[in-house]
């Protein structure tokens, strides 16, 4: 294990959760289910939250998307707490943790291309893309040059106890391979830098959508390889479209407008599996999130692992 000095050691903090939109478009139903579940249960265990913006892969996001996004939440009464941190300003902490884990051995250079993968494997990942055949492990092959670098696995499984959807297994080596931490096209990958702010930002309580589920075990151990803690996690149902794909950009999923104020926030709140009265959806926000913090509770959200069509369709 690597003893880095990415690790806080002030005093123990309350319960901090945190809501980290990438800012690839506007803020959606989808990602607005996120926010609410994660905000709703910070506040109702008294806690902190915070907002990242989590634009680490830049040739994904849109300019003028995080300000969107930051309005709308505003415009809907979220309050966060601190400023607001965001990943593309952060590149030499993530730099540092691969260091780290450069010197420990703990990551490797691996020179293949994805045809080259393509050509050595079949098996699939979690992910439904390829799983890593360790091609690089012990080595790169003469005349090749490193274009990314990767993460040593274990062959074992490990067990996450998520709030919501119960016990998950999974063994790092066969479910997923040695996964990229640096991209051959030089960006920090996604797994890296979730967890080294997670930390830096003392964040212990991670509410976000089950999409991230299959993540989770790989955050895991690269919290433990870079010795850092190991937050709660709780993973929600993630709102499809009529055919069936999760709300994203790439599926044209519709900006949240913030006029709808206390009713998309129901709907979000619905979705959860919280019913919401009339008079509380017809009201003001202010209302709504008095009402919605004390009423959260988490044994009521659908501890569905696929894709939930919910009970609610997003306005
Ligand atoms: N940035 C990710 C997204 O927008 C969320 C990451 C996380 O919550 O860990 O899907």
């Amino acid at each position: 294990m690597v003893h880095s000095a990415l690790a806080n050691s002030s005093a123990p903090i309350g319960y901090r959760g945190r809501f980290a939109p990438s800012p690839t478009g506007p803020l959606h139903f989808g990602s607005l289910v996120a926010a609410v579940g994660s905000y709703l249960d910070a506040r109702a265990n008294g806690g902190e939250w915070l907002v990242r913006i989590e634009d680490v892969d830049t040739p994904r996001s849109v300019p003028g998307a995080a300000a969107l996004i930051l309005r709308t939440l505003d415009d809907l009464g979220f309050e966060w707490n601190g400023e607001v941190l965001v990943q593309s300003r952060r590149l030499d902490l993530y730099h540092a943790a691969l260091v780290d884990l450069q010197l420990a051995g703990e990551a490797y250079p691996c020179a293949c291309s994805r045809s080259e993968i393509a050509a050595a494997t079949s098996k699939k990942s979690v992910d439904g893309g390829l799983l890593y055949p360790g091609t690089c492990r012990t080595g790169l092959a003469d005349g090749k040059a490193a274009r990314a670098w990767r993460l040593r696995v274990p062959d074992r499984e490990f067990v996450l106890e998520d709030r919501v959807q119960g016990k998950t297994r999974q063994n790092l080596e066969r479910e997923v391979g040695d996964f990229v931490l640096l991209r051959a096209d030089g960006q920090y990958a996604y797994q890296l830098a979730v967890v080294v702010d997670d930390a830096a930002q003392d964040v212990n309580a991670i509410v976000r959508g089950v999409d991230l589920l299959d993540s989770t075990v790989r955050q895991m151990w690269l919290q433990q390889r870079l010795g850092l803690p190991t937050p709660s996690y709780a993973h929600l149902p993630v709102v499809v479209n009529a055919q069936g794909e999760k709300l994203s950009k790439q599926t044209k999923a519709a900006a949240v407008d913030p006029s709808q104020g206390s009713s998309i926030l129901a709907s979000a709140m619905q979705f959860l599996g919280h019913p919401v009265p009339t008079d509380i959806r017809h009201g003001p926000v202010a209302d709504f999130w008095r009402w919605a913090i004390s009423a959260w509770s988490i044994e009521r959200i659908p501890s569905v692992k696929g894709i939930y069509p919910g009970p609610c369709v997003p306005p």
